[in-house]
């Protein structure tokens, strides 16, 4: 993806369990790619405006919000779109229909549900709403040197995200939440592995993965 930023994909981390010295910490997740997509929100709007403007964010360039899954520690801060301008918001179909009647209902938003995997803007994509029991999308964004995949907490499991990913091409990276995902050497041939928040397993993989991957927090930020 092209964007202000020219010949890379920006993504910074602005709401983690963990954060770096002068940003704020707090248990979920959200990442901004590029200047105007906002993947999750957090568990709380304060933590999340305090981490961008940490970073000076433009909150007048964000467009698009992406929503991977129902839980509070990922829709929590939904309520920036009262900052914002006019903004599409992506939320799997499952999500109940108050949240998105109250989503909706905000003159500025255009609620768009997914089910499908589906192009959310120009080389841009979500895998469309995967699992059984907490639905969840992930999103994949192309970059000069392949896919990054953004997950939330990878409830439907890495691998079937992962997997999912694949359709729109080889994937290069992968960031955020892995839950409990065990199959470590499955992340042997991708190039960039940045566990975040609920993933059980990081020191596992810093430690098996030295070279391909790096710590997670608040403040972060990953140029591919
Ligand atoms: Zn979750
Ligand atoms: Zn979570």
């Amino acid at each position: 993806m092209q964007d202000a930023w020219g010949e890379y994909t920006q993504i910074r981390i602005v709401y983690d369990n963990e954060a770096k010295a002068g940003f704020r910490r707090q248990w979920g997740f959200a990442c901004l790619v590029g200047n105007n997509i906002l993947f999750d929100t957090g568990g709380d709007l304060d933590t999340l405006l305090f981490n961008m403007m940490r970073f000076e964010v433009d909150l007048a360039l964000i467009n698009t919000i992406v929503l991977s899954h129902s839980h509070g520690d990922h829709v929590g801060g939904i309520g920036i779109v009262d900052n914002l301008g006019d903004v599409r918001v992506f939320v799997p179909r499952s999500f109940s229909g108050r949240f998105k009647k109250k989503l909706s209902s905000r003159p500025n938003v255009e609620l768009i549900e997914v089910s499908e995997p589906t192009t959310i803007s120009d080389g841009v994509f979500t895998t469309g709403e995967l699992g059984q029991f907490t639905k969840e999308q992930a999103l994949v964004v192309e970059s000069n040197k392949g896919l990054v995949v953004i997950t939330g907490c990878s409830h439907p499991g890495l691998e079937s995200i992962l997997r999912s990913a694949a359709q729109f091409g080889k994937v290069y990276g992968v960031i955020g939440g892995f839950h409990d995902f065990d199959r470590l050497l499955l992340l042997e041939n991708i190039s960039l592995v940045i566990p975040c928040h609920c993933t059980k397993r990081k020191r596992a993989i810093l430690t098996l993965y030295p070279k391909s991957s790096r710590v997670c927090a608040a403040g972060c930020r990953i140029e591919v």
